[in-house]
C-alpha cells in the first residue's frame, strides 16, 4: 500500500484556518484512527529549536501546535505538548512563553512538558550509531508521537523535517553528545535515524504556511509557502517537502538512511499524494541552504575539501555578548570567549553549526566560500 501524504492550502496562521486544514490534511491521509484512541496520551512534539517568537519561522507556529493539540483532544485522547531545545542550562519556562506554547498549553489545558526530565534508558535493536539512548520517560510511555516540524532548510542536514526534528527527543546535552559522535552528516542521520527507529512516531504534520529558505535553521529568509501536510509516514512526508524546495530525496542525510533501513519510503512512486498536486507545490526558486551545491559532490572529493568549501561560523562583534553559551555547547571546545567576539578554532571545529543555530543574540554569521557564493 502506498503511503499517503497530503498537501493542503493554508495563507495564514489564523486558527480557525490552520485548524481546518490540518483537520483536512489528517482526514486525506487515513484520518485519526490509528494515530489517537480515546483514552491515550499522546504526545505532539513541535520544532522549540530556540526561544524565538512566532513570526520569525524558527519554530513550529503555536497555531499549528494548538490545532494539532485540539484535534487530538477531540479525539478522546490526553495531548502533551514536549520537546528539550539545543543547549544546555537554559530556562525552558521561558522557550515555552517566548514561541507562544504557554498560551497553547492555557488554552487547551495540554500539559508542557520537559524532555529534559526523567530520564530512562532504551534499547535500539537495530541501532547503527546508538544501541541505547536516553529519552525522557514521557516520550517512552506515550501512546502515541506527532511529529510537528516546520518547513525549513538547515545547513547541516539541508532539510529540517519531520525525523530530523526528532532530534528534540534526546534531553538537553546529550544532542551535543550526537554532533560530537557524528561530525559527518552521513553519520548524524544514521543516529537520528536511530531514534526514529525507536519514537516511531504515528503522524507527521508539518508547518509550511510560511518556511525558510536559504540559511536556516535559523538565520534563513522567511518564505511564504501556504501549506500544511500530513502523512503517517515521517519518511514520505519529508521526501515530499524536500522535492517541493528543489531537493532530491537522497540529498537530506536522514531521509536516505531511513529509507535504506526501510523505516519509510522516498521513492515518489510509492508515495500516494492527495489534495493539491506536486506540480502545483513545487516552488521552483527556493533558495537552497549554501551547503546544498556542496553535498552534491562525490563522496571521495568532498572528503578532500569538505572544510574548504563548506560554510563556518563567523562571530559577530556588533551583537556577540560574550555570553559563553556557544562555548558551553560546542561538541569540540572550539569556542574560546575570552576575546570579542569569541574566536572560532577553525582547526578543531566540526562545522556541525550548532553555535549559529544557539546563540540567543543571532551573533554567529555564516561565512561561505567562493563556491557557495557562486551558487546563489
Ligand atoms: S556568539 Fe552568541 S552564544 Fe556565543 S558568546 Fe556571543 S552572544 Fe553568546
Ligand atoms: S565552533 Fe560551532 S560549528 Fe564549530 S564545532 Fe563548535 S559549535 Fe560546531
Amino acid at each position: 500500500m502506498k503511503a499517503k501524504v497530503s498537501i493542503v492550502e493554508c495563507v495564514d496562521y489564523d486558527i480557525g484556518r490552520v485548524k481546518e486544514a490540518v483537520r483536512k490534511a489528517v482526514s486525506l491521509t487515513g484520518g485519526w484512527e490509528g494515530v489517537v484512541e480515546r483514552g491515550n496520551r499522546v504526545l505532539v512534539k513541535p520544532n522549540m529549536l530556540s526561544a524565538c517568537p512566532p513570526e520569525d519561522g524558527v519554530t513550529t507556529h503555536p497555531a499549528v501546535v494548538r490545532a494539532a493539540v485540539e484535534l487530538v483532544q477531540e479525539g478522546g485522547a490526553e495531548a502533551l505538548i514536549g520537546d528539550s531545545p539545543g543547549g544546555t542550562n537554559r530556562d525552558l519556562s521561558h522557550f515555552w512563553e517566548v514561541c507562544g506554547y504557554s498560551e497553547v498549553s492555557k488554552v487547551t489545558g495540554a500539559p508542557l512538558v520537559s524532555l529534559d526530565r526523567d530520564i530512562l534508558e532504551v534499547e535500539v535493536p537495530d541501532g547503527v550509531i546508538y544501541k541505547r539512548l536516553h529519552l525522557s520517560r514521557t516520550v517512552i510511555e506515550a501512546d502515541s508521537l506527532i511529529t510537528v516540524p516546520k518547513l525549513k532548510t538547515h545547513n547541516l542536514t539541508l532539510l529540517t523535517g519531520a525525523v530530523k526534528n526528532l532530534l528534540g527527543l534526546i534531553p538537553g546535552g546529550g544532542k551535543i553528545e550526537f554532533h560530537r559522535r557524528c561530525p559527518r552528516p552521513d553519520d548524524l542521520g544514521e543516529a537520528i535515524v536511530d531514534i526514529l527507529s525507536v519514537a516511531k512516531p504515528r503522524l507527521a504534520l508539518m508547518d509550511a504556511v510560511v518556511g525558510m529558505e536559504g540559511d536556516g535553521p535559523v538565520s534563513g529568509k522567511l518564505r511564504d509557502v501556504g501549506v500544511i501536510l500530513a502523512g503517517r509516514d515521517s519518511v514520505a512526508l519529508d521526501t515530499v517537502a524536500q522535492v517541493m524546495i528543489g531537493l532530491k530525496p537522497f540529498d537530506v542525510p536522514t531521509t536516505r538512511a531511513a529509507a535504506n533501513r526501510k523505516l519509510g519510503t522516498a521513492d515518489l512512486r510509492e508515495i500516494g499524494l492527495v489534495g493539491r498536486s506536486l506540480e502545483e507545490a513545487v516552488i521552483e526558486d527556493f533558495v537552497l541552504p549554501s551547503n546544498a551545491m556542496v553535498r552534491r559532490i562525490p563522496r571521495p572529493i568532498l572528503a578532500l575539501i569538505a572544510r574548504r568549501i563548506m560554510v563556518r561560523p563567523r562571530p559577530r562583534a556588533d551583537k556577540c555578548t560574550n555570553c559563553g553559551f556557544c562555548m558551553n555547547n560546542c561538541p569540540v571546545d572550539a569556542i574560546c570567549i575570552e576575546e570579542k567576539p569569541v574566536r572560532v578554532d577553525y582547526k578543531k571545529c566540526i562545522l556541525c553549526l550548532c553555535c549559529y543555530e544557539l546563540c540567543p543574540e543571532k551573533a554567529m554569521d555564516l561565512r561561505k566560500s567562493l563556491l557557495a557564493r557562486f551558487w546563489r
